[in-house]
């Protein structure tokens, strides 16, 4: 027998007509590209939203076609955001970091048509365009006279474009099944391979942003998303704050520590989320100041994800901020929230430490989401917080397979995605990855977790960012090697950081190398290149 209540479709349309209906005034902070703050409220966004949808279908995007954007943090990107999927066409927000041919790669299998970006990448979209055979029109996002003196085809200006609309449109009703966005996987090795999501994962996946045990993302908060809108969604924070009515401060391209300070300070950001590599700019930053006061600010919470948290940011922002730092895990195939780091009731009890120790982990499983680890074999592991084994996902918002089947097979039988992640899930659904399954150190068949050492090395006060590798060894087939870069004007020897590690480790975890370099390699994305390093030096133990 089925239920008799009504089928209404989950449509992204939703959140943005909610935030118009009751929260109008609600601000939408940008920090433009010439540093000033731009104010608008949720009533703002919406009709501009609704006048960007009535100029695409004056230019005739076609529902389920695929337009790009290249822009950061501002009102504009976010009304792509609501205006390009509300109208039933696809938001493909491309990763400007991206090498050259990585983003000629992904226009053309997107089959981009349109492409929309902030005037700062004018440069690198006029030398991309000559190969881009399937895009035809070029909107810059702003007015007319910052447009770029380009040999574009069919160049316009995103506020011209608004500005010969009126507002008066409707968001129509489709099937939330119908795909809203695209974001393209980084791809350490092969071609970036692309995830298409529907209006109703990225609702699903919105509405859990909202519960308390996960982002608690509410009416309440003043929200500061500086994880880019071209990656994963931005965590789908934007799409949560308009489902809330909640303050957003966008930080444009800034993500500096004084033009951090300024939104947090001035703003009254209380949630803000970004990877650490933010926060240490900003503590840096911080160093340097006379009479700064953070305990003062109103931020409470910092959401940090898409690496593992270094134990300085979690000790700073508790003690210096009064803030709460919760790990998040995910990746682009889970759009991207898998864990959240919220303790449980019985963790009040315990002591400072070892509520650090539970920060530390990747986060709580949350609701919507199954994990499970498994071994090598695809046997299912028991979740005693010490089996290690490969993690695997599956969930309404976990994809179900690659844009146009380019990336291989996603899923087994059983819908289980293969995360590619290594670690251990324990009873409360804690995760605590030690590796990519790529990055492994196997020394004589036992797994030696490289972001462990990392976490460690990074704890030296010399150290500015630390990577280990494998290192194929005679005797042990693989053993750790640690590349580190140090801080400005300081230096470590071997001696010293190994003798650092040593009281932390179990003995045969100790690198059997270390090697200062001057610069570590990263991918767009702002990870550490490790499949680079291990090419350069794979082969170092053995060159006696
Ligand atoms: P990629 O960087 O591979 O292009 P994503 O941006 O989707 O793709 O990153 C996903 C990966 O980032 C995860 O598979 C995991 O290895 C890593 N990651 C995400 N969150 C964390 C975390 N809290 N701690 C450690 N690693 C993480």
């Amino acid at each position: 027998m089925l239920g008799l209540m009504q089928q209404r479709e989950l449509l992204i349309s939703s959140f943005l007509d909610y935030a118009e209906a009751y929260h109008p005034r609600v601000e939408v902070v940008s920090r433009l590209r010439d540093g000033t703050l731009h104010r608008i409220g949720w009533g703002g966004i919406a009709d501009r939203a609704r006048r960007l949808a009535q100029a695409l279908q004056r230019l005739g995007i076609r529902r389920g076609a695929r337009v790009a954007t290249l822009a950061w943090n501002t009102h504009r990107h976010l009304e792509l955001f609501f205006g390009v999927t509300g109208s039933g066409i696809v938001l493909h927000t491309v990763n400007p970091r991206l090498f050259p041919e990585q983003l000629r790669y992904i226009i053309d299998h997107a089959e981009n048509g349109v492409v929309f970006f902030d005037v700062e990448f004018a440069g690198l979209v006029a030398d991309l365009a000559p190969h881009l055979p399937t895009v035809h029109t070029y909107v810059a996002l702003g007015v007319r006279d910052e447009l770029p003196d380009l040999a574009l085809p069919n160049l316009l200006a995103y506020e011209d474009l608004l500005a010969a609309e009126d507002g008066d449109f409707a968001w129509p009703m489709f099937d939330e099944n119908s795909a809203s966005s695209l974001c393209y996987t980084s791809g350490t090795t092969g071609n970036p391979k692309g995830v298409l999501y529907s209006h109703r994962s990225t609702v699903l996946h919105t509405f859990s942003l909202m519960a308390v045990d996960t982002m608690a993302i509410s009416a309440r908060e003043t929200l500061l998303p500086c994880a880019p809108l071209f990656h994963v969604n931005c965590w789908g924070i934007p799409y949560a704050a308009a489902g809330t009515g909640a303050k957003l401060v966008l930080p444009g391209s800034r993500l500096d520590g004084e033009s951090l300070w300024e939104l947090l300070r001035d703003e009254g950001v209380t949630f803000a989320a970004a990877v650490p590599t933010v926060w240490l700019t900003l503590f840096a930053w911080m160093e340097r100041q006379a009479d700064l006061n953070p305990g003062a600010l109103k931020l409470r919470r910092v959401l940090s994800g898409g690496t593992a948290v270094p134990r300085v940011v979690i000790d700073t922002l508790r003690d210096r901020f009064g803030a709460t730092l919760l790990q998040a895990w995910g990746m682009t195939e889970l759009s991207p929230l898998g864990t959240v780091g919220n303790l449980l009731p019985r963790h009040d009890a315990l002591d400072e430490e070892a509520r650090t120790a539970l920060r530390l982990k990747q986060g709580r499983t949350i609701y919507g989401i199954e994990l499970r680890v498994v071994d090598e074999a695809g046997r299912p592991l028991p979740r005693d917080g010490t089996s290690v084994g490969l993690i695997q996902a599956r969930g309404p918002w976990v994809l179900s397979g690659y844009f146009k089947g380019d990336g291989g097979q996603a899923v087994d039988a059983d819908g289980w995605f293969g995360t590619g992640d290594v670690g251990t899930l324990d009873a409360d659904g804690f995760l605590t990855i030690t590796d990519r399954a790529k990055d492994v150190v196997k020394s004589g068949g036992e797994w030696i977790s490289s972001i462990e050492l990392e976490n460690l090395a990074v704890g030296h006060p010399a150290v500015q960012e630390a990577a280990v590798i494998a290192a194929r060894h005679a005797r042990w087939q693989e053993r750790p090697l640690l590349l580190v870069t140090c801080k400005e004007g300081r230096s470590v020897t071997k001696a010293e950081l190994l003798a650092f590690l040593a009281p932390k480790v179990a003995k045969w975890w100790l690198p059997d190398d270390v090697i200062c370099v001057d610069a570590m390699p990263h991918t767009a994305t702002g990870k550490v290149q490790k499949a680079r390093l291990r090419s350069e030096y794979a082969d170092w133990l053995e060159r006696g």
